[in-house]
């Protein structure tokens, strides 16, 4: 019971009994999701080990009901500043309204939140939830997941996304387990099942070796958090407008365990990583700290921010917060130079969506050369120099 009394988000409780094996296994047993009929013979059989093959069809009925409706996005709203990644998920948000036949929600939560209103409607939003108060001014985890459990529970969305940020990684699986539902983290792609109208959320798993699409078949809301900069930016449309409901927040100061006393931003360059437009990125390649100076010169010429592979970071060459790739930051820059990198689809999955990618390597059947608009096959630090010199004079 030690457990159930520190549980951060009051969700622990200890049964009288253990649930035994079978009742673990049955993936509609004390599910939230109201379906309308029993759970379909098929998704029994499916929890036994048995094929899957046939659930789809038998799930078609529940999926896109008028129970759990609507595709929900959370935009993310800290310090006076709108994430961006907020406007994308309306932009792909969109997309997954459309193939469903569900309006688009923005969600906001925070204090003096009123400017934030007409951007979430120009970006697509048909009809926002706000959630004002001053204990909702800084962002934490047990106020936060509140004010959105509390609106999930009253207007059942069937989809809700969020931004991959440190905010989204932290306070959905809140929300996920005080809704009792499945989510699936840190998605690259998003999509709609045309049969069953069920979310097929895709992340890399297994240590980046597969893409893993994952549905969540008996529970709603189906929650995803996506990286930032995977998603195309929608266009914004100014002046557009929709429907606005303001809900109250029956919660005080003294409801909540957690205070902020401060709040110091990082001062780090790379803190903007993910929004660079130009990123020069090293490798092991590169063969030694000292030689990092080459990108950085190459990097003051284009205005580039340095960054580079968990290789060049576990050499200590860089820091953590510069690696782009699975288990860094997910860039997506107007171009991207790989200098001495191999392209392993850890750090592929956290580039590859770049406008522009120019990769330097000397092997050519480096992986990084397939996903490159330009691959120049040669030793860098022949190539590197040159091109430096040659930006220096075109750019001066
Ligand atoms: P290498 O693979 O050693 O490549 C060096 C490249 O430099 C080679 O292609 C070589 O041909 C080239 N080269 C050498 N000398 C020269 C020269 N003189 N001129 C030109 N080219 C030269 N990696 C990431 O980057 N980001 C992540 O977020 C990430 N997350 C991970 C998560 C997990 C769970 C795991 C298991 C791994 C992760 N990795 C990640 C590690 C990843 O698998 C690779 O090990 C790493 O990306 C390799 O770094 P690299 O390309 O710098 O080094």
């Amino acid at each position: 019971g030690k457990c159930v009394k520190v549980c951060p988000t009051d969700t622990l409780s200890l049964p009288d009994k253990p649930a035994s094996r079978s009742e673990n296994r049955d993936p509609g047993a004390g599910s939230k999701f109201d379906l309308k009929e029993p759970l379909p013979e098929s998704v029994k059989d499916y929890a036994q080990g048995n094929e899957k093959k046939t659930i789809r069809s038998q799930v078609t009925p529940v999926a896109g009901g008028d129970v759990w409706s609507g595709v929900w996005v959370i935009i993310e709203y800290s310090n006076g500043k709108v994430a961006p990644v907020s406007w994308e998920l309306l932009g792909e948000g969109r997309k997954l309204a459309d193939a469903i036949g569900c309006e688009l929600c923005g969600v906001v939560t925070g204090h003096q939140v009123d400017a934030v209103i007409p951007e979430a409607f120009a970006y697509g939003a048909e009809k926002i939830y706000v959630i004002d108060h001053p204990v909702l001014k800084d962002y934490r985890t047990e106020p936060y997941a509140e004010a959105i459990t509390g609106l999930v529970k009253k207007y059942q969305p069937e989809i809700i996304l969020m931004g991959a940020t440190s905010m989204g990684r932290d306070v959905f699986p809140a929300v996920a387990t005080k809704v009792q539902t499945g989510l699936t983290a840190d998605c690259t792609v998003l999509g709609i099942d045309p049969e069953t109208k069920l979310l097929q959320q895709t992340r890399p798993a297994f240590g980046g070796n597969i893409m893993a699409t994952i549905l969540c078949r008996t529970r709603r809301p189906q929650m995803s958090t996506v990286r930032p900069r995977v998603m195309a930016m929608p266009e914004r449309v100014e002046g557009r407008q929709g429907e606005l409901i303001h809900e109250e927040f029956g919660f005080n100061e003294s409801d909540f365990r957690t205070k902020i006393l401060e709040f110091i931003p990082s001062d780090a360059k790379s803190a903007f990583l993910d929004k660079a437009e130009i990123i020069v990125a090293v490798g092991l390649g590169i063969g030694a700290k000292r030689n990092i100076a080459l990108a950085e010169e190459l990097a003051d010429v284009l205005g580039a921010t340095l960054a580079g592979s968990r290789g060049a970071v576990e050499a200590g060459w860089l820091n953590h917060d510069q690696q782009v790739g699975q288990s860094g930051v997910t860039v997506r820059p107007k171009v991207y130079i790989a200098i001495g990198i191999s392209g392993a689809i850890q750090h592929l999955v956290g580039m590859e969506t770049s406008d522009f990618i120019i990769a330097i390597n000397n092997d050519p059947e480096a992986s990084i050369l397939r996903v490159a608009n330009y691959g120049i096959v040669g030793d860098l630090f022949q190539i590197v120099p040159a091109m430096t010199a040659e930006f220096k004079k075109r750019l001066q």
